[in-house]
């Protein structure tokens, strides 16, 4: 429900990566209820900028238009690959440690985009949420929002938790090494990783943080992922589980109720004796996120 009288300065910017959506109505479909149940609940105008290549922007552009009344709505096509071109420096170093496909590095590319997104972003934005596709809102996004009033001095970035024991599993040989280490462990106190499936980018404090843009160097990357045995294949999410292992002021904490996956795929893989330490999220639920294709209730 938007009052178009008030709060109209305020517009926040999403974006949304949507690519090879043609032929894929899995992925249509994910979007359509991504943006369906965003709509409904949203009290602000949103500018939606979609990265994808011509034909899934044209897909997106649609089903918007089919759920949204334009008014409410502003939309930003961004051509994934321009995007990925522009950042390919920086890009391309990040897929061999944390992408499963070294064979197709540049069409897997998109998975990395968040971590320079204040690059290619005008500097005039200063902040933007960055979404997946297989979400489902039960609240205002508005709300989410709001949580850049609570970062700290030097975070950049808000990012949930992951709620699988996916990191424990990949830093096992850190963690043999280092006992007692929180690197791996479960919160309220572990450095249990994150989920890049809901992103708040402070895209200022990421342009003005020295910190942030050195681990962006290839060199840096190296070093961390050496330093801490890692060899990932979930693309941002892993490097910002890596850099958070040293860094940990760059990041806001989101409540899980904010990125609340529901994938258990780890439960039946070896980690079921633990698995509800990481799963467990307690509270209203605003943001499902159906990761692992799994369905959203
Ligand atoms: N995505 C896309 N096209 C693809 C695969 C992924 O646009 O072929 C985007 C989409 O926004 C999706 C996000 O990348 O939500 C991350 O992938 P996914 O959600 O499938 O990963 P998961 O959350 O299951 O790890
Ligand atoms: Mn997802």
């Amino acid at each position: 429900p938007i009052d178009a009288n008030k709060n109209n300065s305020l517009e926040i910017n999403i974006i949304i990566t949507f690519t090879n959506a043609d032929n894929n109505q899995n992925l249509q479909n994910k979007l359509r209820v991504m943006l369906s149940s965003l709509f409904s609940h949203a009290s602000v105008p949103l500018a939606l900028h979609f990265i994808g290549e011509e034909k899934s922007q044209g897909i997106a552009e649609i089903i918007l238009r089919d759920i949204a009344s334009n008014a409410t709505f502003k939309i930003v096509k961004l051509d994934v690959n321009k995007l990925a071109q522009e950042l390919h420096t920086i890009v391309e170093p990040m897929q061999k440690h944390f992408s499963s496909k070294p064979g197709s590095y540049y069409s897997h590319s998109f998975f990395f985009l968040s971590v320079a997104m204040h690059k290619v972003m005008p500097t005039t934005m200063h902040r933007a949420i960055m979404l997946d596709a297989d979400l489902k809102f039960t609240d205002d996004i508005k709300k989410l929002y709001d949580r850049f009033r609570l970062f700290k001095k030097d975070n950049v970035i808000g990012i949930a938790r992951e709620l699988q024991p996916v990191y424990r599993h990949t830093f096992s040989l850190y963690r043999t090494e280092h006992p007692g280490t929180r690197v791996g462990e479960p919160g309220p106190d572990g450095l249990t990783g994150f989920n890049s499936g809901v992103l708040l980018l402070d895209l200022e404090a990421m342009r003005k943080s020295d910190l942030y843009n050195s681990m962006l160097q290839a060199k840096a990357v190296e070093l961390l992922t050496e330093e801490f045995h890692f060899k990932g294949h979930l693309g941002d999410q892993d490097l910002f589980t890596l850099i958070n292992m040293k860094y940990e002021w760059l990041f806001h904490i989101l409540p899980c109720i904010w990125n609340r996956q529901l994938c258990t795929w780890w439960k039946d893989h070896g980690y079921a004796d633990i698995f509800d330490h990481y799963y467990t999220c307690e509270g209203d639920v605003k943001i499902w996120h159906g990761n692992c294709n799994t369905p959203i209730p």
